[in-house]
């Protein structure tokens, strides 16, 4: 690289975002965060726009303008509010990389923009495939903008196929840690509430997400990204449960050959790696994998009855059209009310099946059907909630 980089981060105060800025701090004359964004966590904003002094600021929550506009007053950084302006900024001619990290649908908008502006994007928001991965692909081949994937298993799955042929790629292997929940029987689950959830045993992430893990909605999730990342069929996917997250997932040819990727369980890794591209890898000094984190690799099929969210997915995948959006609007409805203790952990996919079951099916969505799928599915998911 001979200029360093200007980066937006859409959803810095994110588990992703957060580590986005340690990967910048590490490599200062290579990239400059020019764009930060939060939703609501003003403070945070506040504070990392102090430290890395981006060109622009924006708070989604329009409540919050005026204090994160007064705690910034006096120095150089601009700051806006509302979702717009976000849409508005990554399509700057000023920012070369988009990291994607925002929580869920809201991701949408402005990685469309992004890539209409042909910006290379940081993908780490996995909603925006899952929920419109036919509308991005058909996006896609009319921009010069690359998709770089953040998320850990499809990090591996790109530096597996470096170097070769589609065609010669017989089927993707996504591993799963398996989530909290992998050990506990199927009858308690139902008495699981969001802080045994929330015990993570390998990765340290946001809230959302976690929830996600422990439903597996979030491996199905990557297999739907997978599917439009590297234009698999999902019938060619499979999730294989491998509970010390070292291998980040492999992909088998046709020859009957197999290759993984290896790694510590640290998001820095993949962010690190999707952030070299197109250039190459980045050198650190951080702690590497040593014998003794890898002694015993252990591999289980996955537990379809016990999260039957995977089915789900691949039902999703099976059908196109909307009903991955569907899927997702509900989840998004369900994890939120399972973290309010509203409802019980098994209700969560009983609510996402039953919305997609209910909301109307279009098999060729434009992104206004996406937008009007994703309000309808939401409030049919709210009516299930009481
Ligand atoms: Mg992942």
């Amino acid at each position: 690289m001979t200029k360093h980089r200007n980066i937006a981060i859409l959803g810095s105060t994110g588990s992703i975002g957060r580590q986005s800025l340690d990967i910048m701090a590490e490599y200062p004359t290579l990239f400059k965060p020019w764009l930060l964004t939060a939703n609501v966590s003003a403070n945070l904003l506040i504070e990392q726009a102090l430290r890395f002094k981006p060109e622009h600021v924006v708070i989604a929550d329009e409540q919050q303008y005026d204090k994160v506009r007064d705690a910034l007053a006096g120095t150089a950084t601009q700051v806006h509010s509302g979702s717009s302006a976000i849409a508005q900024l990554v399509t700057d001619s000023a920012v070369d990389t988009v990291v994607t990290a925002m929580v869920g649908y809201s991701g949408l908008e402005s990685t469309i923009a992004a890539i209409k502006a042909n910006k290379n994007i940081a993908l780490a928001n996995k909603e925006t495939l899952v929920v419109a991965g036919e509308l991005i692909t058909q996006l896609l081949k009319h921009s010069s903008s690359k998709l770089y994937p953040v998320d850990s298993e499809h990090g591996a799955f790109y530096q597996c196929l470096v170097g070769e042929r589609r065609q010669d790629v017989s089927k993707l292997i996504l591993t799963a840690s398996g989530g909290p929940f992998r050990t506990t029987p199927i009858e308690i689950l139902h008495t699981m509430r969001a802080a045994d959830a929330l015990k993570h045993p390998n990765w340290a992430m946001g809230a959302k997400i976690t929830i996600d893990s422990a439903t597996m909605m979030n491996k199905g999730f990557e297999m739907l990204e997978a599917k439009w990342l590297f234009g698999i069929d999902h019938e060619h996917i499979e999730i294989v449960v491998h509970p010390q997250s070292i291998i980040h997932s492999m992909v088998e040819f046709c020859d009957g050959s197999v290759k993984a990727q290896l790694g510590l369980p640290d998001m820095h890794l993949p962010i690190r790696y999707a952030l070299g591209l197109p250039d190459g890898r980045l050198s650190t000094n951080s702690r590497k994998m040593t014998i003794d984190d890898y002694c015993s690799l252990t591999f289980e099929r996955p537990d379809y009855k016990k999260f039957p969210l995977l089915s789900a997915a691949y039902y999703a995948a099976e059908q196109g059209g909307n009903m991955a959006c569907i899927m997702n609007a509900a989840n998004e409805v369900a994890v939120a009310a399972f973290l309010h203790d509203r409802i019980l952990f098994t209700d969560i996919s009983d609510i996402v099946k039953k919305t997609m079951g209910r909301v109307q099916f279009l098999a060729s969505p434009t992104y206004d059907d996406y937008v009007a799928t994703n309000a309808e599915a939401r409030s049919y998911a709210e009516t299930l909630i009481q």
